[in-house]
């Protein structure tokens, strides 16, 4: 029998079963903030609507979010997730992640510190704040998960400048 070997789409390292899948399946809530972020960012790989609204703070949701969700997933490819920091609180975290995309053929960065809330034990998205993108290091390993460093990786796609 062949082994599922595929890495779950957030870089953590395991498998979707073992990891991103656990949380959208509702077999377990994600533990804290930074947790919170690689299950979010997974469902957008996935096109998990459900779980992008599930995770927004109630007093967030808008209707018409389904809507744009799924525009949203429908033109972005998804490269590779990096947290950057977690600041994390008892019942207010913050993360501050980028994920990686494909734009144009370039690689293109969504930096952002996002704030997360605390409520019954489950943390939901509250919003963020934008940063300006990271430059890309090419001794550090690549924001793809494929454990190899970004100059032998993802460096041959040229990166997009992104005026802030
Ligand atoms: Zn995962
Ligand atoms: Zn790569």
């Amino acid at each position: 029998m062949a082994k599922i070997t595929y890495k779950c789409p957030c870089t953590s390292g395991k498998i979707y079963p073992d990891c991103c899948e656990l949380v959208h399946k509702g077999k377990t809530d994600t533990p804290d903030a930074e947790y919170t972020v690689r299950a979010r960012y997974t469902a957008y790989c996935y096109g998990n609507i459900g779980y992008l609204v599930d995770t927004m703070h109630p007093r967030k949701r808008r209707i018409g979010d389904s809507f744009s969700l799924s525009k949203l997933i429908k033109k972005t490819r998804w490269l590779g997730l990096k947290i950057v920091c977690h600041d994390a609180g008892d019942e207010v975290s913050y993360v501050d992640f980028v994920a990686y995309r494909l734009e144009n053929g370039l690689i293109a960065q969504q930096h952002e510190r996002s704030k997360f809330v605390l409520i019954e034990g489950k943390w939901f998205y509250f919003d963020g704040e934008e940063l300006p993108p990271l430059k890309l290091e090419r001794n550090e390993l690549c924001f793809c998960g494929s454990g190899k460093k970004f100059k032998k990786c993802h460096e041959t796609l040229p990166a997009k400048i992104e005026a802030m």
